[in-house]
């Protein structure tokens, strides 16, 4: 093991934040029992929030951020790991609570370590990230909501991180996908996803009526606001939606007409607590059910010098698809 390791640490003084470039030791690790050789992490929303101090994401200072993982075990006493063995890590406080991913080395709870599937290289593990995973959790949740293969989803957010994966992912799993992106120069892109159609953002994001006219039978938001408020309305009787994000914002201007009127359920999708056999659930399916092609297709890759610019891109909805960062 390394004696001396690089690391982006964030510190509070008072009400400004810092992120600084760090050289640490093991020692200076949170406890846990498995070492991580760390080769990839990513940039999603949420690093975006930590990275700025837009929201408080980061509940501990100084705190290495970075939500998640992807890399080699180097020491373990946990009964599932040992050394060699590939692994990838989403949520479960990193970067809130705990040392996360933006590091050479992370020392973590092998009760939160996911085995890395065969069919993806640490580099793609962390393409997919927390985005991609959450997709995935959008997805199940869909299906079991009794949301079929043939009918119409919609995605919102869709060139972003959740709904780049979210688009190819529901194509490949036979869904007719409509695309709903603030960016039509994206529209070539939503389609060689897998979009069938695109809507614009504006369309999804004015005053939400009561009920409208059904088009979809299930939808993945990654935007919240007016806009989830807007797909709820337009979803079919018996229909499904599945909420994770907020990019809009964190209110829900609806009402329960949809819900009492038309059956349709809400689901609410969380990554960070989500149990483990779920996530290995999520995983298998990703390895199953997602392009490689169409993954790469939608990823960059950054170095971790590279993050703090990231942040600010991503808050700005500037970010098409994925960001990997080169640890
Ligand atoms: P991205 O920034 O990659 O994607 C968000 C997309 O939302 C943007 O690309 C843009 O898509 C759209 N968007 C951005 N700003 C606005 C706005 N003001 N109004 C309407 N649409 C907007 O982020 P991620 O994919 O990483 O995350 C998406 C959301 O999901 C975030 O809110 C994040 O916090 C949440 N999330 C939640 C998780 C959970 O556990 N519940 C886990 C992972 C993510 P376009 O340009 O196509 O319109």
């Amino acid at each position: 093991m390394k004696s001396r390791f690089k690391a982006i640490l964030l510190r509070k003084d008072g009400d400004t934040q810092s992120a600084e470039d760090v050289e640490l030791s093991p020692d200076d690790l949170m406890p846990g029992d498995v070492t991580v050789a760390v080769s990839h992490s990513t940039v999603n929303y949420k690093d975006g929030l930590a990275l700025t101090g837009r929201s408080p994401v980061v509940r501990k200072f100084p705190m290495i951020p970075g939500i998640d993982l992807a890399g080699t075990v180097e020491a373990s006493t946990h009964a599932d790991f040992k050394p060699g063995d590939k692994v990838v890590l989403n949520g479960f406080g990193l970067s809130e609570t705990h040392y996360g991913g933006y590091a050479e080395l992370a020392r973590v709870k092998g009760d939160w370590l996911v085995p890395l599937p065969k069919e993806f290289s640490p580099a793609q593990a962390m393409a997919i990230g927390t985005a991609g995973y959450t997709a995935m959790l959008c997805v199940l949740a869909l299906e079991d909501a009794g949301v079929k293969p043939g009918s119409a989803v919609v995605v919102t957010g869709a060139a972003g991180g959740v709904g780049s994966v979210a688009v190819s992912l529901l194509a490949k799993l036979g869904y007719t996908v409509i695309a709903s992106t603030g960016r039509p120069e994206e529209e070539a892109y939503l389609k060689d996803l897998g979009a069938s159609q695109i809507v614009a953002r504006a369309e999804l994001a004015g005053e939400p009526r009561m009920l409208g006219k059904e088009r979809w039978a299930g939808a993945v938001d990654s935007v919240g606001s007016k806009t989830l408020a807007n797909v709820i309305a337009q979803t079919s009787y018996g229909g499904a939606v599945a909420a994770c994000g907020l990019a809009a914002g964190l209110d829900l201007p609806t009402s329960v007409a949809p819900f009492i009127l038309r059956g349709i359920s809400l689901l609410g999708i969380d990554s960070v607590q989500m149990p483990k056999p779920r996530r290995i659930v999520a995983w298998n399916r990703l390895a199953r059910d997602l392009d490689t092609a169409k993954l790469a297709a939608m990823t960059q890759t950054i170095a971790l010098s590279g993050v703090r610019q990231a942040a600010q891109d991503i808050l700005a909805g500037k970010v098409r698809g994925r960001l990997v960062v080169e640890i």
